[in-house]
């Protein structure tokens, strides 16, 4: 890999983008692939590609096409074969039977109108399913084990969590689709993940997910988890908020990608605002910083 460096002996870095393929990609979600990419590359790493597309209804045919030609337009190339959700299923299922097996998930008959003016599941159904002829859902039991949850995030510093005020998770619906809680923890673990980079609109996914790595007898990552960019209209960049897809054209895509290198704290030089991308991604590799990340939400100045 050219410019990036290669640390003796240092445990092998494996990294990854995990898009859900419900649209085309935006700004703030260029900053976690762009992010993620370097942190891998810096360190010699490798960089996957998973498709989260275990929500069939959310996610519409050609939506993960777009995003592999949006990533490759940003010099974004991920190694080995993209790996798609959908074809996991029997793997999601052994976890959750291993679950079952170790008194972690049981089945829960509740339906959310029932304890949404709670706030969280309390927990009825841990004893047995309170109306066994309901389909059921699965979730994770928080009132076992160690309640706090700990870990070093690299850009947060240390986090402490109370697991049983995050409550019960849903780790398999109750319409039978597998939930992202259970699938990104297994996902990683099954492709040798040794560090998530992404959004900070995840870190409270995260003790969960922790958790369910320490049930399941799997390593944990290291986390970054990168500020939010908070756009033109004073909110957080989503689909939800119709972010303009990224472009495909390099002559705007040069100039986005030095953007998202200045908010990801990186001072790219001024004169390689329309540099070609390897350039830019180049000297981005060789100077990565994580470190010089914002410890705040940043804003966006161009629109894209
Ligand atoms: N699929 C998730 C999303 O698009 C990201 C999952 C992750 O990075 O852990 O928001």
């Amino acid at each position: 890999m050219p410019g990036s460096k290669h640390i003796e002996n240092g445990p092998a870095v494996v990294g990854r983008f995990a898009p859900t393929p419900s649209g085309p990609l935006h700004f703030g979600s260029l900053l976690a692939a762009l992010a993620s990419w370097l942190d891998a590359r810096a360190r010699s790493g490798r960089w996957l590609l998973r498709m989260e597309d275990i929500d069939p209804p959310r996610c519409p045919p050609g939506a993960s096409d777009i995003i592999i030609r949006q990533l490759d337009a940003f010099g974004l190339y991920h190694d080995g074969v993209v790996d798609y959700q959908h074809d996991h299923d029997s793997d999601y299922q052994q976890a959750l039977d291993t679950l079952v097996e170790r008194g972690m998930a049981y089945p829960c008959s509740c339906s959310r109108k029932e304890w949404q003016h709670l706030g969280v599941y309390p927990g009825w159904c841990r004893q047995g399913p309170l109306h066994p002829e309901r389909n059921y859902a699965w979730r994770l039991r928080t009132d076992v084990g160690e309640s706090d949850i700990c870990w070093q995030d690299r850009r947060l510093g240390h986090q402490h969590w109370s697991l049983p005020q995050l409550g019960d998770v849903v780790l398999k619906r109750r319409d039978g689709l597998w939930a992202y809680q259970l699938a990104v923890v297994v996902d990683d673990a099954r492709q040798g993940v040794t560090d998530i980079v992404r959004g900070a609109d995840l870190l409270d996914n995260t003790p969960w997910q922790i958790r369910l790595q320490q049930a399941l007898g799997y390593a944990t990552p290291e986390y970054l988890h990168l500020p939010l960019v908070i756009g033109d209209n004073g909110q957080k960049l989503s689909k939800q908020n119709l972010a303009p897809a990224l472009p495909l054209q390099d002559s705007a895509v040069r100039p986005l990608l030095h953007e998202a290198l200045t908010l990801l704290g990186q001072s790219p030089a001024p004169m390689l605002r329309h540099a070609p991308i390897s350039e830019q991604l180049n000297a981005a590799t060789k100077d990565w910083q994580p470190h010089f990340l914002c410890p705040h939400d940043v804003q966006q100045t161009t629109s894209s």
